[in-house]
């Protein structure tokens, strides 16, 4: 397999295969960090200095790239401008980046080609990063970013974990993962897990499926961390409530046919009072985590009124080459379900949007496949 070092170069980001080279890394060691784990999981051989003291032309020997850590160890692309200013200055800040005109002149003497990165920040910190429905293409640009300097991630199956190692190289990764009604880490141990890295200085990503506010315990998680004190920001994420629907072709709003959708965990059976407000409401509903309460919640919306041929959809995972959409109504929905046979992960929609549930995926392909220039 080939492998790369995803690398930032004047804010141009450049895949290196680098499996065979020497490289140099120059910069202290928590500056450098992010760097060296880059290049190593890149397949390259690292050389490290941590001070231009330690400098020598003959560290030069076969080395292909000399890479020069230096800068102040900024929040890079405003990313958690709103967390508080790290106290201890990062050794490998502005300072480090001064004295290593003698390296560079080396490497320009030898036509080695050398580059600079900007320092690992120091100073442990907690990003929740929402993951979206599970493949790395709908992940945003903000968290690849995010990834890509982590030192430690806390994932489960619902973010898109089979590429982390791509996308966070070198990372210590930490599958944390919950399978409906099995819980290998409590939530109480993820968070415990959360705060001890951050107290050795560690970026740690808490990588969620969706968005992290959405049914995943975000809210708690953060609160955790200004508890204990320790720095924390979120990036949001495609939330699976509206993206797995859409990947059904089913639109959660439509005009003249549904202006409100709600979302609701089907993790317990709602109670009567919010099953009356959802048939009032009239608009989609959209249920998470519903297979498991799948006859609580549709006989219950029906004795709040909702008529048995109200259509209903359930998505089951969503953007993997498994998804499946069952389409069925609210009297028939269990049966349904039963017949097919569906588990979770699965979305469950209700309400009359999901007649306008389209396959326009067949559309692309037969564009695809029609010859150029033929309509
Ligand atoms: N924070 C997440 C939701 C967490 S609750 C978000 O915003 O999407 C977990 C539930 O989300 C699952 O039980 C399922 O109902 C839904 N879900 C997440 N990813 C899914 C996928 N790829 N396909 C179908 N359902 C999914």
């Amino acid at each position: 397999m080939s492998t790369a070092a995803g690398s930032k170069v004047n804010g141009i980001e450049l895949t290196l295969n680098c499996a065979g080279l020497t490289v140099l890394i120059a910069g202290t060691t928590t500056a450098a960090r992010s760097t060296v784990r880059r290049y190593t999981a890149g397949g390259a051989t690292v050389r490290r200095i941590a001070t231009p003291a330690q400098f020598h032309p003959r560290l030069l020997d076969n080395v292909s790239l000399a890479v020069v850590v230096e800068g102040a160890a900024a929040d890079r692309a405003g990313i958690g401008s709103a967390m508080p200013a790290n106290p201890r200055a990062d050794d490998g800040g502005r300072l480090a980046g001064q004295g290593w005109e003698p390296l560079r002149d080396a490497c320009r003497e030898r036509r080695i080609l050398t580059t600079s990165e900007e320092p690992a920040t120091s100073g442990g910190r907690v990003t929740l990063i929402g993951g979206g429905p599970g493949v790395e293409d709908l992940l945003t640009v903000r968290a690849k970013q995010v990834l890509r300097e982590a030192d430690v991630v806390l994932f489960d199956r619902l973010g898109p974990y089979r590429t982390l190692p791509h996308l966070a190289p070198g990372a210590e990764l930490i599958d944390v993962g919950k399978t409906p009604g099995h819980h290998p880490v409590s939530q109480t141990d993820i968070e415990k897990l959360m705060v001890a890295r951050a107290r050795e200085g560690k970026h740690v990503v808490r990588l969620k499926g969706g968005d992290p506010f959405v049914f995943g315990r975000g809210g708690e998680e953060v609160n955790t961390c200004l508890a204990e004190g320790i720095p924390v920001t979120t990036v949001p994420g495609i939330s699976s409530s509206i993206a797995v629907p859409a990947a059904a072709g089913i639109p959660v709003t439509y005009r003249g046919v549904a202006h409100a959708f709600t979302v609701i965990s089907g993790h317990q059976p709602p109670t009567d009072t919010e099953l009356e407000a959802l048939a009032k409401l009239g608009g989609t509903i959209v249920v998470l985590m519903g297979i498991g309460t799948l006859p609580q919640l549709t006989s219950g919306l029906r004795k709040a009124g909702l008529a048995s041929s109200v259509p209903v959809a359930i998505v089951e995972k969503g953007y993997s080459p498994d998804q499946r959409t069952t389409v069925t109504n609210l009297g028939e929905a269990v049966t349904a379900a039963g017949l097919a046979r569906c588990t979770s992960p699965a979305v469950v929609v209700i309400g009359e949007v999901v007649r306008q549930h389209r396959d326009f995926s067949a559309t692309l392909e037969q564009a695809l496949a029609r010859p150029l220039g033929v309509s």
